[in-house]
């Protein structure tokens, strides 16, 4: 039939390979080399058990039964059916995975490249592993400890039927919806290598995208997907990457100021669409020293710590921590992943008081010949990293010889002004205040659905969030 290679056991079981022949026989002439994916659209690989949590064994179930398979790019090419079974053990042995059907011995060898699909797959049936259903198959690696990842194969629109209600509640605005459709789907396109070694493309938890299978699938996610299908961010004729967060405390962030590299369609922007959400978090300095030696950096006994370097939007971009062995330093998104992400819920922090709330000037004026113009709209400038952005106005930022604030009011007034750089924290404790949840690099789902309520569709959504960007 073709290069599959299901290892096949002829001896185990007579009966069950005079089924699967007959059944294999009915397929090859209905449907010869039939090719079929649920839309045609790319594949995608989301890892559902992986790590620790990869099994040595599980079983798979599907109400019609079986069918083994090829699911790539391009859809699915059918392989060995197995109608007859409609639960199936997998298990490890010894770096290949096995079939058993009620104590029998149906492959000997699934094959990492191989898939098995529900039999009525072109119906739409799901199959289920670990309780949950899912659309598309199911593949399995072998790990070198005598287990397996267990891997979803699943068209990227199908997938996202099952990702935005954990995203984004289903009961949120459909436009605020769709903008979340785009965006997952923008993200999930280009994130195919945290897991390469893994043996897929994407997790199915936060650290990639949170994903549930066919169980979270509600009528009005799946219209936001339909309503956009295809639908990606382009900036300069290349895809993006579609990155979003819950709230931006009033400001987003620039790529480079979270993470490593800049990128022209993830600048932070004044966000006036953003809902209040403020945190707290205190933690002694002897738990603070704790946190930071585990990952890897033992202060020794903590006198201070201070905010040693704000970005340009007031975020926190370095944080000094001094013990009696050094200061340690610790940068942008990396201040969040060694005190704890849900601790420091947000890079827009002070150490006590109020959290940073950014000004909303209406408007700037700039000294012209003998008089002085309001500047109105926008105006473009060329940054450090080569890039033309357009800054709104209400987003200016004036830097003084020793303090940064917010573009002046028009009454000439200075609106705004960040806390200073080099506030410290002694007295063995600290106690962070912040605004903001999330990484703040891309679009904030919070600001999403207060836009959709305010009547703004999910294309002004979105190129509110990522700059310069074509949804098409
Ligand atoms: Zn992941």
């Amino acid at each position: 039939m073709n290069e599959l290679s299901y290892g096949l056991l002829l001896k185990g079981s007579i009966k069950t390979v005079c089924i699967a022949a007959l059944c294999l026989a009915a397929v090859a002439c209905t449907a010869s080399s039939a090719v079929f994916a649920a839309d045609g659209g790319a594949v995608i690989r989301i890892g559902l058990s992986y790590g620790s949590g990869a099994p040595a064994s599980c079983e798979i179930s599907s109400a019609n039964g079986f069918i083994l398979g090829v699911y790539e790019k391009g859809g699915f090419r059918e392989g060995m059916p197995l109608p007859a079974y409609t639960t199936l053990t997998v298990s490890a042995s010894g770096g290949r995975t096995t079939l058993h059907a009620g104590g029998v011995l149906v492959s000997d060898d699934v094959g990492a490249g191989n898939c098995i699909m529900p039999y009525d797959y072109a119906a739409g049936a799901p199959i289920v592993y670990n309780g949950v259903p899912y659309r598309g198959g199911l593949s399995f690696r072998s790990n070198s400890n005598n287990t397996f990842n267990v891997i979803n194969r699943l068209t990227v629109e199908e997938y996202l039927y099952g990702v935005i209600n954990s995203e984004m509640g289903y009961k949120n605005p459909g436009e605020a919806l769709k903008a979340q459709a785009v965006a997952a789907r923008s993200y999930a396109i280009l994130k195919t290598d945290s897991h390469a070694s893994d043996g897929f493309d994407m997790c199915a938890a936060a650290h990639c995208q949170v994903y549930k299978g066919y169980g979270d699938e509600h009528a009005e996610t799946s219209a936001a997907v339909d309503g956009t299908a295809g639908l990606a961010l382009y900036s300069g004729g290349v895809p993006v990457s579609g990155n979003y967060f819950k709230n931006s405390g009033g400001h987003t962030q620039n790529a480079e100021d979270v993470w490593n590299s800049a990128e022209a369609h993830l600048r932070g922007v004044l966000d006036e669409y953003s809902p209040p959400y403020t945190w707290g978090w205190q933690l002694s300095f002897r738990e603070l020293r704790t946190l930071i030696a585990s990952a890897g950096d033992d202060p020794g006994d903590i006198s201070s710590i201070s905010v040693s370097e704000r970005t340009v939007n007031g975020h926190v971009l370095a944080v000094s921590i001094t013990g009696e062995r050094g200061v340690v330093t610790l940068e942008k998104n990396r201040i969040r992943t060694v005190l704890g992400a849900s601790n420091v819920k947000s890079l827009n922090f002070t150490f006590g008081g109020a959290p940073p709330t950014p000004a909303r000037p209406q408007s700037v004026h700039v000294a012209v010949g003998g008089g002085v113009q309001e500047l109105s709209g926008g105006m473009s400038v060329l940054s450090a990293n080569g890039f033309a952005v357009t800054v709104n106005m209400a987003d200016a930022v004036i830097q003084g010889a020793s303090e940064r604030v917010k573009a002046s009011g028009s009454d000439g007034s200075l609106a705004g002004a960040f806390p200073p750089e080099g506030e410290t924290a002694t007295g063995g404790s600290v106690t962070f205040t912040g605004s903001g949840y999330g990484h703040g690099v891309g679009m904030p789902q919070d600001s999403a659905i207060e836009m959709a309520n305010q009547g703004f569709d999910f294309r002004q959504i979105l190129t509110k969030y990522f700059t310069g960007t074509e949804i098409r």
